[in-house]
């Protein structure tokens, strides 16, 4: 008997939804093996690390044995990629394994990526390599690290296949942990059907998980909807205030539960510039650094749109209602981002009012565009300067003026040295140690990942020795650097 004996996966999306779910199994691979397992994560789960690392543990993380009654789906959903509608998405190579219990009562999607192909590949394999899924366990670690929300990486498993890419790749699955992945895109593929009664089963299901308050609204899919822009405009907020570029902001990548999810091609921002964009595939910049706002509350238009037969009868009103809705997201997520800046600028409290604050914070921003300036290096060295020692500020700040007359402002004001350091992380996965971490692992050699993963799991305590990890790279132009959606 294992210590996994007792885990129950329920199959409670599949049972409600079963338009949108279709049962599936996944590929065994051929020699799995543990590449990276979040031990804290198993625990809140209720999951013995040990067991996890054992070959039915292994067996259960590739999806090839699980518990009894678990029911396997490849869920369906469509999308606007890049702007455009594509009817019908779906995880392609993906699969929710089921719903099980945390150690807090709450319910959690387990979901496999790269387990093969499913009805909804398309021209795909099916597959993923190894560096695109450590870079989700990499990158979805640290984001939870930073307090960020942030579907998690439970373990990286090498399959012992090969991934045929631009050159021959070892091949691996990511069981991922969210709080549902339910997305923006599960509710235009409903919408789409023209069966209200299942727009409004996934609606309810939705409730259920994320905004059970919603059920006892007037209009419970509008309760939805405000809750939905509410949590994406706190996650864009935090994901602004560390320089985190997505960089494939579909609506079939932005979830209801507000979590960020799909770390295709993200990279931190190191050279600080609205127009960031990091994928190859984002020609045109549509989701570049400065536009995320911008996109989530577009995204959050299209939810609207699928919502609307279920806000109000008179079609007028629910246009009325949902807009808004929707207008609420820019100056909620500017609140965030304000709020997010006075703590980071060590001024928490009520002692200096929001117009202050706001001023203070967009002068920075100016200051850090005009110096180019490294934001987690910028930020970190206001705990110095709170402490009396402004010369890494300056080095940050160095090519622009003004940046005196903005510390003595600020100074003025007497941060919190402390509160400033516990806001402002030391290291965040910087793009050049990622790479190197996965060209490391790709040939077989995990210890720079493992280092580099050690080090964004406590990004808030500097340590001696890792001064390379609070830096960025040696690059001339660090717009230079290039992600692919692997
Ligand atoms: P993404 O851009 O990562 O959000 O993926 C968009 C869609 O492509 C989703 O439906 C994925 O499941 C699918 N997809 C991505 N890569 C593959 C692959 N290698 N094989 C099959 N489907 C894939
Ligand atoms: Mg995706
Ligand atoms: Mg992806």
């Amino acid at each position: 008997a294992s210590a996994l004996d007792a885990l129950r996966l329920d199959g409670a999306y599949a049972a409600a939804l079963p338009e949108l779910a279709v049962p599936w199994q996944a590929q065994p691979p051929t020699e799995p093996s543990l590449l990276a397992l979040d031990e804290p994560l198993a625990l809140e789960l209720g999951l013995d690390p040990d067991a996890l690392r054992s070959e039915a543990g292994l067996a259960l993380l590739t999806g090839t044995a699980l518990p009894d009654g678990a029911t396997p789906v490849a869920m369906a959903y469509a999308g606007h990629q890049f702007g455009a509608y594509t009817p019908l998405l779906g995880d392609g190579r993906a699969l929710l394994l089921g719903e099980l219990r945390d150690r807090d009562g709450g319910i959690r999607d387990l979901h496999l990526k790269g387990s093969g192909r499913t009805p909804f590949a398309r021209g795909g394999d099916g597959l993923a390599a190894v560096g695109p899924m450590l870079r989700e366990h990499l990158v979805s670690t640290a984001m939870h690290a930073l307090g960020i929300p942030t579907t998690r990486s439970l373990a990286v498993v090498g399959t012992g296949r090969h991934v045929a890419r631009d050159e021959w790749l070892p091949g691996a699955v990511l069981a991922r942990v969210a709080s549902s992945h339910l997305r923006v895109g599960t509710v235009q593929l409903a919408r789409s059907t023209g069966d209200v009664a299942l727009l409004r089963r996934l609606v309810d299901h939705a409730i259920a998980r994320h905004a059970p308050d919603a059920a006892a609204a007037e209009r419970p899919a509008l309760a939805l909807l405000d809750h939905v822009v509410a949590v994406q405009a706190r996650l864009v907020a935090q994901w602004m205030l560390v320089g985190f570029v997505h960089g494939v902001m579909n609506t079939d990548n932005t979830t209801l539960s507000g979590e960020t999810i799909d770390y295709g091609p993200c990279a931190f921002m190191e050279a600080y510039d609205p127009a960031t964009t990091f994928s190859s595939i984002d020609a045109q910049g549509r989701y570049r650094y400065g536009n995320q706002p911008g996109i989530a509350q577009w995204n959050l238009c299209r939810l609207a749109e699928a919502l609307l037969p279920l806000i109000d009868d008179d079609q007028g009103r629910a246009i009325e209602l949902a807009t808004a809705s929707i207008e609420a997201f820019a100056p909620q997520q500017r609140a965030a981002w304000v709020l997010g800046m006075r703590t980071k600028l060590g001024l928490a409290g009520e002692r200096v009012d929001d117009e202050a604050v706001a001023a203070l914070a967009d002068d920075l921003v100016r200051l850090m565009t005009a110096s180019r300036a490294d934001l987690t290096g910028t930020m970190r060295s206001l705990g110095a300067a709170a402490r009396g020692d402004a010369a890494p500020l300056r080095r940050h700040l160095a090519s622009t003026d003004g940046w005196e007359a903005w510390t003595a402002r600020w100074l003025a004001l007497e941060p919190d040295a402390a509160a400033a350091d516990a806001a402002n992380p030391a290291y965040v996965p910087r793009n050049h140690l990622v790479e190197e971490a996965f060209a490391a692992a790709t040939a077989g050699d995990l210890a720079p990942f493992e280092r580099l993963l050690a080090v964004v799991r406590d990004p808030f305590v500097e340590r001696p020795g890792l001064e390379r990890y609070a830096t960025r790279g040696p690059d001339e132009d660090f717009r230079a650097y290039t992600t692919y959606c692997g």
